[in-house]
């Protein structure tokens, strides 16, 4: 369905926990997030019965984020469900790729199409800092194994944080040439957690592209916010996706649902519309509600400005 800026709307990103084995500097408070009752959640069947709902406005791509989505219990399951919804033709997945040795197999059996995998140093000690205690090698072996199966190109997100990674720049690029990996860097956003020091750790991801210089662009991909470019000789690709310095919100094809059941028409935006009641009491209605949600999304983010609102929700309460 279009929205009033004649956005076509296919995609919806489910955020199935705000939990997560690791602690990410820029996305989870040190002692991480309070666990909610398991009634202020969105139950496997409430996602399904709302992405059923969702497919006759046009849905047609889920994407499966968290927290980690990885730790929550049942997800195999979930994903069996969702593969089995007729007019979904894509179900992807955000994760820090930590579970994934031995999760990747039965996932992909169950119905999930692609991963992207969040790893943001190469190095033991320094990723280690940055996720406040995840193990490199866990991720590294959820990487190989996504290759083995297949379920190409695996996409790696990056952030970039000025002082800390900054350096392997250079080393992330060379994986490109590797393997059939597309690494893609993600500008540090001001959003909860990381609201305070982000603009002084920011980096720029035009400063990137200058020091990568070989790179030479490639087409669009539909849908994608980032920006694709190619080293010579190289197998993968190099995406830039940058929300700050140049918003993508006029080809913005999604809408966001959180764990705890609230739809958001925007990832930077405080309006969110709570599923959890309607689906307790008058189920047929969240068709209706879908397609308000939609119609009402905002035309852009307001992030790049002065005095901009961030969303105060961590990225791990949103899904990214
Ligand atoms: N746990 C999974 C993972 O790390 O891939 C999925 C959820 S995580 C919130 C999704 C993505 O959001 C990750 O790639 C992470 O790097 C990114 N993210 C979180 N906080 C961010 C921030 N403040 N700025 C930019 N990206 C952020
Ligand atoms: Fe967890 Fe992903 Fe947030 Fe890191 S970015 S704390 S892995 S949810």
């Amino acid at each position: 369905m279009a929205d009033q800026y004649q956005r076509n709307i296919n995609y919806m990103r489910i955020s199935i926990t705000d939990l997560c084995n690791m602690r990410c500097l820029y996305c989870m408070p040190e002692n991480g997030i309070q666990k909610k009752p398991h009634d202020a959640l969105l139950s496997f069947e409430d996602i399904v019965s709302i992405v059923k709902a969702s497919v006759p406005l046009g849905i047609n791509k889920l994407r499966i984020t968290g927290g980690e989505p990885l730790v929550r219990k049942g997800i195999i399951d979930l994903i069996g469900s969702l593969s089995e919804i007729e007019g979904i033709n894509e179900i992807a997945m955000t994760t820090n790729g930590s579970l994934l040795t031995d999760m990747a197999e039965p996932l992909k059996k169950a119905g999930l199409t692609r991963f992207n995998i969040s790893i943001d140093s190469l190095k033991e000690d320094r990723y280690r800092e940055i996720t406040r205690g995840g193990e490199l090698k866990d991720v590294l072996s959820g990487i190989e194994k996504a290759l083995s199966l297949d379920m190409k190109p695996i996409k790696l997100n990056t952030v970039m944080i000025g002082g800390y990674n900054e350096e392997e720049l250079e080393d992330f690029a060379q994986l490109t040439y590797d393997k059939l990996i597309d690494v893609r860097f993600i500008e540090l956003m001001p959003v909860g957690e990381a609201s305070q020091w982000a603009k002084s750790k920011f980096v720029s991801n035009e400063t990137l592209k200058k020091r990568l210089g070989l790179l030479h662009p490639l087409k669009g991909i539909a849908g994608s916010p980032a920006r694709y470019y190619q080293l010579p000789g190289a197998k993968g690709k190099i995406g830039f996706i940058n929300p700050i310095s140049d918003h993508f919100c006029s080809e913005c094809n999604r809408i966001r649902l959180t764990s705890d059941g609230k739809l958001k028409p925007c990832l930077h935006s405080n309006t969110e519309i709570d599923l959890l009641p309607m689906l307790r009491t008058n189920p047929d209605s969240i068709a209706e509600v879908l397609a308000a949600a939609i119609e009402a999304k905002p035309e852009r983010h307001m992030l790049n400005q002065e005095n901009a609102i961030y969303s105060s929700r961590n990225m791990c309460q949103i899904g990214g």
